[in-house]
């Protein structure tokens, strides 16, 4: 039974058991699946897959699978291309633990997709409690499953309480710059609308919910429309309002006090190794009394 499905490593063994069939698995019955050897071939030493609980999703079900990588020198592929070479597409590089089928993925990629989309969504309401709201998921406020990050400025925590009466000319010292533009660049990226393909979570996290962005966006737009020019303009207008900061001595900039920092470097090197240049050539100046030698180099 193991010997006929060295092929077909993916099948189910049902046994007869009085009224009733008991499934196995190949595993169970002793098939090992030896990989960077040519189907059929045997490895003369087998390396035995880390902990032996491969499992492998194809289209049908999870199978439990015993896996033996090659360790005797025939191939000089890693872990993840012998189960490629396979078609099993690896969940990480280093011992893996699981690979769905190649064909798994070309027949169930879009719903794979979604499911993971569709789960990760339900886990954050989760993590939120939002299922013990009597009034649900519908009712989840924007910014409601957002977490506290910790690098925010939050009055009172990391920053001092009452910062908006400080004086004009010395607010700028409760500034914080992370990132020239963070995530606001990916949201005036081409998408498509709301309506033709509707986020599941509607600002309840970090993100903005791109609707009423959309339309503050446009309300502030003189020409009224969503096009490049207006990208261009937002990023010129935002580059602006930062040199501007910058040179006011708002805020750091250290990516620029960096560069400058290795340009004095790179002079002061250069300086040096010219002081180092000249002085046998004075040396040699004084000694045939010419003065200013440096000077006609
Ligand atoms: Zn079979
Ligand atoms: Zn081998």
């Amino acid at each position: 039974m193991v010997k006929s499905h060295r092929f077909l490593p993916f099948h189910l063994i049902q046994k007869r058991n009085g009224d009733h069939s008991d499934r196995w698995s190949l595993k169970s019955l002793g098939l090992r699946i030896q990989l960077g050897h040519p189907p059929g071939s045997e490895c003369l030493i087998p390396a035995r897959e880390f902990n032996d609980d491969f499992v492998v999703i194809d289209r049908d079900m999870v199978h439990e699978v015993a896996i033996d990588y090659c360790g005797c020198g025939h191939t000089t592929k890693g872990q993840a291309e012998q189960l490629m070479d396979q078609r099993l597409w690896p969940a990480t590089l280093i011992n893996p633990k699981a690979a769905p089928t190649f064909r798994c993925l070309e027949e169930r990629y879009p719903s794979l997709l979604r499911m993971v989309h569709e789960w990760r969504h339900s886990r954050m309401l989760n993590r939120a409690g939002r299922g013990h709201d009597p009034e649900r998921v519908d009712k989840t406020g924007v910014g409601e499953c957002a977490l506290l990050r910790p690098p925010c400025l939050h009055p009172g925590m990391n920053m001092a309480e009452g910062w908006e009466n400080a004086p004009a000319e010395t607010q700028h010292i409760h500034t914080l710059n992370i990132g020239l533009d963070a995530n606001y660049r990916l949201k005036r990226k081409d998408m498509s609308s709301d309506a033709a393909d509707p986020g599941l979570c509607k600002g309840f996290a970090s993100s903005i919910y791109d609707p009423p962005f959309r339309e503050r966006s446009l309300k502030h737009d003189m020409k009224q429309s969503w096009d490049h020019s207006r990208d261009r303009e937002l990023t010129r207008v935002q580059l602006k309002s930062n040199m501007d900061r910058w040179l006011r001595g708002q805020s750091f900039n250290t990516k620029a006090l960096n560069l400058l920092s290795t340009l004095h470097k790179k002079i002061s090197a250069a300086m040096e190794e010219y002081l180092k240049a000249i002085s046998p050539l004075l040396v040699l100046g004084d000694l045939i009394g010419e003065k200013n030698v440096d000077k006609v180099f």
